[in-house]
């Protein structure tokens, strides 16, 4: 394939581990978010319905501002860190030096086309990397609008955007990249791996899940009905980090549902079909699955739904079957479930029945509460009194585990991930000790042992 070999030729040059080329790709990628923030806004207003603020909040700064994160702390990340070397390796001195790992592939998702694709080509190109990005065929004006701009504002010969669906997916899964970033479900996730597989191509899954939210009674309800509420229905739902269901007791049910209610007309009014600050769904197919969720529950709040716009109004359900598909699949839309766990072993004993979450997310002012939670509930992400926050520290590694995904980027992580960590030791030239050369004797062998 000839983008894939073109980058190749590039990476065998060299330039993109030059410091100063590193540098003026990030702060070209921040200049691009500022300059075309405008261009942006509009593009993610037709595929997603995103108000200006949620675009900016959520995309355009937030990559704007992984790549100036990058760029003022890549010195100090690519510097070889010392490692004390042992008596019996000595006279030596040892490092650990990253290196570029070369050609990477970055698939991104639909539900935030512009962060999930830029941010991990920020971070590729931190690390000194050649980077194809392709964006998910289901954001097309984003798409479109990515690769003009890559085209416009970076480095083409070690840069480039592809865009498409299966089809150029699959040929570009050919190709013998050096890293996959892949983020999106996890059955296509499968395919991805089968193909890194053959290739020995290491791979980093982004990938979603039933994320969910415990409220104990303690709580501020008011703030947790609020914070809720924001996770759960920005972008209309479609976020693989917002509160998938939430699990509480009958009577913390009974005071937060009220207190749901109330914010979602403070954030969106009496109808939210109306409201600028609400989304709308990707797709028509997204929306035919997400409308039918609504059935599997008694609808307390929203239910309203208008197939010409993709609109499904902030709903949430109660007396949920378990075994209904609402509670079965990840919802990644603006339903949600609120499930009876009389307390907090039953809440964790129903979030260990389910795969691994993305994110988990517990609202208590008590503190044993709080360590139970983190130390008994596996999750790639926790927050404790808020949704989706870790998002905004660009230290914290974002990343699965078991069915919600593998490795793990943002802010150095993300330099780690996409750069192979070179293990080197200098040998001093004198003295050559001969005691572990052959021939091997008695003498040698308990020296050795003793110096060990
Ligand atoms: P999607 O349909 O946009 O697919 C993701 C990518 O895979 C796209 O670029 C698409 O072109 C490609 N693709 C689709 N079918 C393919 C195939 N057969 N072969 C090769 N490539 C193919 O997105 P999606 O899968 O609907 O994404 C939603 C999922 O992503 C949810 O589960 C959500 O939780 C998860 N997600 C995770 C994160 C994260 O950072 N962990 C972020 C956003 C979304």
């Amino acid at each position: 394939m000839k983008t894939f070999d073109d980058l190749v030729s590039t990476f065998h040059s060299d330039r993109t581990k030059d410091l100063q080329w590193r540098f003026e790709q990030l702060a070209a990628i921040e200049r691009m978010m500022s300059e075309r923030e405008s261009d942006f806004t509009d593009a993610l207003q037709q595929d997603l319905g995103k108000h200006a603020l949620e675009a900016w909040l959520t995309e355009i700064s937030y990559v704007a501002e992984e790549a100036a994160y990058c760029r003022k702390n890549l010195r100090r990340w690519m510097k070889a860190k010392r490692i004390s070397t042992p008596i019996v390796a000595m006279p030596a001195s040892s490092w650990v030096q990253p290196e570029p790992l070369g050609v990477v592939l970055i698939i991104g998702a639909w539900n935030y086309p512009l962060q999930l694709t830029m941010a991990g080509a920020a971070a590729a190109i931190a690390a000194g990397n050649c980077v194809i990005i392709k964006p998910s065929e289901l954001a097309p004006a984003t798409s479109a609008l990515i690769a003009k701009c890559v085209a416009e504002y970076l480095d083409t010969a070690a840069v480039r955007v592809v865009e498409g669906g299966v089809a150029e997916t699959t040929e570009l899964l050919a190709q013998p990249f050096d890293h996959i970033l892949y983020t999106g479900g996890g059955n296509v996730a499968r395919i991805v791996m089968s193909a890194a597989a053959k290739n020995l191509t290491p791979v980093t899954l982004e990938l979603g899940g039933k994320s969910p939210c415990v409220v104990l009674p303690d709580a501020d309800l008011e703030v947790t009905a609020r914070r809720i509420v924001w996770g759960k229905y920005t972008n209309a739902g479609q976020t693989c980090i917002a509160p998938d269901y939430v699990l509480t007791d009958v009577d913390t049910e009974a005071r937060l549902l009220p207190l749901i209610e109330k914010s979602i007309a403070e954030m969106f009014g009496e109808d939210p079909e109306s409201s600028d600050s609400y989304g709308r769904i990707i797709n028509d197919r997204h929306f035919e699955r997400i409308s039918k969720f609504i059935g599997d529950g008694h609808v307390v709040i929203g239910g309203k739904t208008n197939s010409s716009s993709r609109y499904i109004a902030p709903t949430v359900l109660t007396d949920v079957a378990l075994d209904s598909p609402v509670m079965q699949e990840e919802i990644f839309g603006p339903v949600l479930p609120i499930i009876r766990a009389d307390d907090l072993d039953e809440a964790i004993q129903f979030i260990r029945a389910k795969d691994r979450p993305l994110a988990a997310y517990i609202f208590t002012k008590n503190k044993d509460a709080e360590s139970r939670f983190l130390d008994q509930v596996s999750c790639g992400n926790a927050g404790v009194n808020d949704t989706m926050m870790f998002m905004a520290v660009h230290e914290l590694p974002f990343g699965g585990v078991g069915a919600s995904g593998m490795g793990a980027y943002s802010g150095e992580h993300g330099f780690r991930t996409f750069s192979h960590m070179k293990a080197v030791i200098k040998r001093g030239w004198w003295p050559d000790l001969a005691v572990r050369y052959a021939p091997y004797t008695d003498k040698k062998f308990a020296f050795l042992r003793k110096i060990r």
